[in-house]
């Protein structure tokens, strides 16, 4: 093994390079599928060079999504609970932003993860190569003027926000999620264009921070592929606070005028597909599409439509590596593409686009290399939208079970029986169930209200190990929570509910 030139990288791990060196396991991107990867394998006693281009280790999730987008979200709820304190008689008065210090508070969040990687990295021994890799054949890989040479490899590139034409991103006033969450300046008017999880949980923040905001989203629902009864508590509010939400709307162009950017809209065909929004699963009934808005004029435009693989530029062409329609690289259930000994993870394989499925694919490919006979093979991963409020779901989505023809029963415990929702002002919220109709097994949940984020792994486990509803109904959850009314649910679906009115006699 040789070494060129060592020195200190930005975070302070060592950085090597020039010359040739070997890995037995290559890990390209340093995201959460990548660095899991990277420390797993070397954890079972192999030898890892991780190659990232970015200045610090983290991926996207650390650096500019759902970190940095959590920290922005906290504050934007504390905003909010304040506002709402004041129909109980507390009042602070308007918010004072210090955007400065919003922004270093935020950094700071950011720096002692990326930071606290650095140092996990270099405790195990993982040897870290700043730059931007490609594969130049089967066992080597070129970074500036290192090459690497590997036994196996894992591909975890990640993802980028897909761009849409006719949109002038070069002004500054238009941003994606990585600008966005820079905030630079809070746009008085800020247009939406993507009414997905992203686009709506940093339409929370910049609501929370003074922007009058308008959503545009191609699909027929805000959060297309979620359960419309999940996403409704949340249109709702949205509805009575935001400028508009469009839906069945798309934008034409956006251009500078006098005064702002001045977008134009047109319906969404019937017959559209909503893939450009990032959407997946059924469009429903279409009616016909609603008139478009007239055109407007904004202060700020966000762009959110969806995210596309880093497949290319990695020199797949050189090693055989297969690559879908659409660019994710293709992959079986031990993560290995096409090309056996190179295995890929996290969003370049494809959705669901979210962390902890990329952390559980870097364990299994970590695993596999070393000789383990494992597989991912999960019941379901769970999606969570931190917005106001929180929606989550785990497993079976009705959508899903509609389109599939998969028979359920459907189990709801609405909050406004909950004593904790009503204590804690969160009534609009519903906990819902799906069950084997013929066992009772639980297939599927969504939960919508606060804290449905964490809320939603009680039934990710139930879940996961195959239980019924009357195993969650029977185990004593702690009153007044609002985990209880996972457990409530249960008791709906058993028929022992005694929270609710009685069902009706025959
Ligand atoms: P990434 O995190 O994209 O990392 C890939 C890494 O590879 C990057 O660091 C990149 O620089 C590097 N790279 C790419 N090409 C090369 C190359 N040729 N050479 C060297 N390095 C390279 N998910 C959640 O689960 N929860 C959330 O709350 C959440 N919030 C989000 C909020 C926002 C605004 C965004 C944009 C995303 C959010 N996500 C969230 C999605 C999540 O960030 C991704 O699913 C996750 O980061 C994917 O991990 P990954 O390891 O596959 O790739």
């Amino acid at each position: 093994m040789s070494a060129g030139e060592r020195s200190r990288g930005a975070a302070g791990e060592a950085v090597e390079r020039g010359g040739e060196i070997h890995a037995q396991v290559l890990v390209l991107g340093a995201g959460p599928g990548g660095y899991t990867a990277a420390f797993r394998a070397a954890d079972l006693g192999l030898e890892v060079v991780l190659v990232e281009r970015h200045e610090t280790l983290g991926g996207v999730c650390l650096n500019v999504g759902c970190i940095p987008s959590k920290a922005l979200l906290h504050v934007a709820k504390v905003i909010a609970d304040a506002e709402r304190a004041a129909a109980h008689g507390i009042s602070f008065g308007p918010p004072r932003i210090e955007l400065g210090q919003l922004r270093d508070w935020k950094r700071e969040t950011v720096e002692k993860l990326t930071g606290g990687l650095a140092g996990m990295a270099k405790l195990r021994r993982v040897r870290v190569l700043r730059g931007e890799g490609q594969l130049t054949g089967p066992h080597t890989l070129a970074v500036g003027e290192t090459t690497v040479s590997f036994d196996h490899a894992i591909l975890a590139t990640g993802s980028r926000a897909i761009r849409l034409p006719g949109i002038p991103y070069e002004d500054t006033r238009v941003m994606d999620s990585t600008d966005a969450l820079e905030l630079e300046e809070i746009p008085e008017r800020l247009l939406v264009i993507g009414g997905g999880i992203i686009g709506l949980e940093l339409a929370t923040v910049y609501d929370a921070l003074g922007s009058r905001i308008t959503v545009v989203e191609i699909a027929e629902q805000l959060m297309p592929g979620c359960d419309p009864d999940l996403v409704e508590p949340l249109r709702r509010r949205l509805t009575d606070r935001y400028a508009g939400i469009h839906l069945r709307t798309r934008v034409t162009s956006i251009e500078a005028v006098e005064g702002g950017l001045r977008a134009s809209f047109a319906s969404a065909d019937a017959g559209e597909d909503a893939s450009a929004s990032g959407a997946y699963g059924a469009r429903g009934e279409s009616a016909a599409a609603p008139s478009p808005p007239q055109p407007q004029v904004f202060d700020g435009v966000l762009v959110a439509v969806g995210r596309a693989p880093n497949s290319q530029s990695l020199g797949l062409e050189h090693v055989g590596v297969a690559v879908d329609g659409r660019g994710f690289v293709a992959v079986d259930s031990q993560q290995r593409t096409s090309t056996r000994h190179i295995y890929a993870i996290g969003d370049l394989v494809g959705p669901p686009m979210l962390a902890h499925k990329a952390t559980h694919e870097g364990k299994a490919a970590a695993e596999v290399i070393a000789g383990e006979d494992v597989e991912l093979d999960v019941r379901g991963i769970p999606s969570v939208a931190y917005t106001d409020p929180e929606i989550a779901w785990v497993g079976l989505t009705e959508t899903e079970a509609k389109l599939t023809g998969v028979e359920y029963k459907r189990a709801v415990f609405p909050w406004s029986a909950s004593g904790r929702a009503l204590a804690s002002d969160a009534t609009e919220g519903m906990t819902k169930l799906l069950v084997d109709p013929d066992t009772n097994r639980l297939l599927g949940a969504g939960i919508v209200g606060a804290n449905a984020g964490e809320l939603i792994a009680e039934p990710g486990l139930a879940l996961e190990l195959g239980v019924d509803t009357q195993d969650v109904a029977l185990t004593v959850h702690a009153h007044p929570t609002l985990s209880e009314t996972v457990a409530l649910a249960a008791e709906v679906a058993e028929g022992t509910i005694t929270d609710l009115p009685p069902a009706r006699r025959r």
